[in-house]
């Protein structure tokens, strides 16, 4: 399998660890030779609640019984996606309300900017160095790191980029911005978190000039830093959150959510404003659907602050420099990416799965499904406190 994946399967890079998988179930990937995995990654960050939840597989099982694609989005009536967009609108505070429902991050991230567009009738993009919102030509025109932009150029005009966590730089917020966007922790640059009091000054810049704003919630979103929404910690609500990822609990899926009023501007003038034909898919839907309610019933959410706290007091050790992030998005801090690449390398040999930041390749990646035991954090812990003090740097 591995030859054939080389051979035929697009590749991202030219050094992919190509592991054959067999099966996943919980808190564990099993690969072809037998090998057990302990996944710290959680298919970096998108198995909310392990690997072949028994919840969302009996959701998937019933729906795919029933029907599959039946329709574009938007036209028919169906039950899993309207059950999920108002699932959504009761758990989120006002004015968010309607959701849109796409395939992918990137997708939701471009319809986001298009609403914002639409919506103010005005051209300018505000968005975040080092921020990561995806890889469509939209999305990566939003993207604040220019290695992964310059090749594509040209890309989106008409947006600037503000320095995270810089009030100095919120003046360039402007009349003529339609929208601001931002990760509300910032994923590829090693989960950097808000400071405090920075997103209610931000949210107070848009409104002064008429801006939206556009949260990122991809990441963060369903319960990874111990609230459905990681905004719900900063006493903000945005304009527009987009979320994706962990929302599928497994399947690809993405969403933007506003208000009614600013949701309609995608319906007229042009009508059709943004079209996905598999976009509200039903076994999507219901795949979404069993994530978010075992999220908001299971009591999950209570225990990441306890999970984050022992993951903290068990990850010291001399060659560990500092811990970014929030909740179960934890980025560690090894001092170099050759370092960090070697620890992953060696943990993999052991049979944890960690992987690194996509700009920061120093910090070691730690975001495990949000069902993690206890044990296993202790186990998996260990296993990196094993290769840290076997190596020599
Ligand atoms: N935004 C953030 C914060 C992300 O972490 C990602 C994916 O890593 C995306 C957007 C893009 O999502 P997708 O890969 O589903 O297109």
């Amino acid at each position: 399998m591995k030859t054939d994946f080389f051979k035929y399967q697009a590749q991202t890079t030219t050094f992919a660890a190509g592991f054959e998988v067999e099966k996943a179930e919980g808190s564990y990937i099993y690969g072809t030779d037998g090998k057990k995995h302990l996944d710290f990654v959680a298919g970096v960050s998108a198995n909310t609640l392990g690997h072949s939840h028994p919840k969302i597989v009996e959701a998937i099982k019933t729906q795919a019984e029933k029907y599959l694609h039946v329709m574009v989005y938007g036209e028919y009536a169906q039950e899993m996606p309207v059950k999920l967009c108002k699932l959504l609108a009761d758990s989120t505070p006002e004015p968010l309300q309607v959701t849109y429902l796409v395939n992918s991050g990137a997708e939701a991230i471009d319809g986001s900017l298009k609403l914002a567009k639409r919506y103010t009738g005005r051209e300018e993009i505000i968005s975040f160095k080092n921020s990561y919102h995806g890889n469509t030509h939209g999305a990566l025109s939003v993207s604040g790191n220019e290695y992964h932009k310059r090749e594509f150029r040209p890309l989106l005009p008409l947006v600037d980029f503000i320095e995270f966590n810089d009030e100095k730089d919120l003046t360039k917020i402007t009349e003529k911005t339609a929208c601001v966007l931002m990760e509300t922790i910032q994923g590829a640059a090693g989960f950097l978190v808000p400071q405090d009091g920075y997103l209610k000054k931000l949210k107070k810049r848009c409104e002064e000039v008429g801006a939206l704003l556009i949260l990122d919630e991809i990441q963060p979103g369903f319960g990874r830093t111990g609230k459905l929404f990681a905004f719900e910690h900063y006493g903000v609500v945005p304009d527009i959150l987009v979320m994706g990822k962990g929302m599928g609990g497994g399947v690809p899926v993405g969403a933007f959510m506003s208000s009614k009023e600013i949701m309609d501007s995608l319906s007229h003038s042009p009508k059709l404003g943004h079209i996905t034909t598999f976009g509200g898919n039903p076994l999507i839907a219901a795949a979404s659907y069993a994530t978010l309610k075992e999220v908001l019933e299971s009591g999950l959410m209570n225990e990441i602050e306890e999970k984050e706290k022992l993951f903290r007091e068990l990850l010291v050790h001399p060659k560990i420099k500092n811990i970014n992030g929030r909740g179960l998005m934890l980025a560690v801090n090894l001092g170099t990416p050759e370092f960090t690449l070697d620890v992953a390398k060696r943990c993999m040999e052991k049979g944890l799965i960690v992987f690194w930041q996509l700009y920061r390749n120093e910090y070691l990646r730690i975001s495990p499904p949000l069902t993690i035991s206890i044990n296993e954090i202790r186990e998996g812990c260990q296993i990196i406190l094993d290769v840290l003090n076997e190596t020599e740097k």
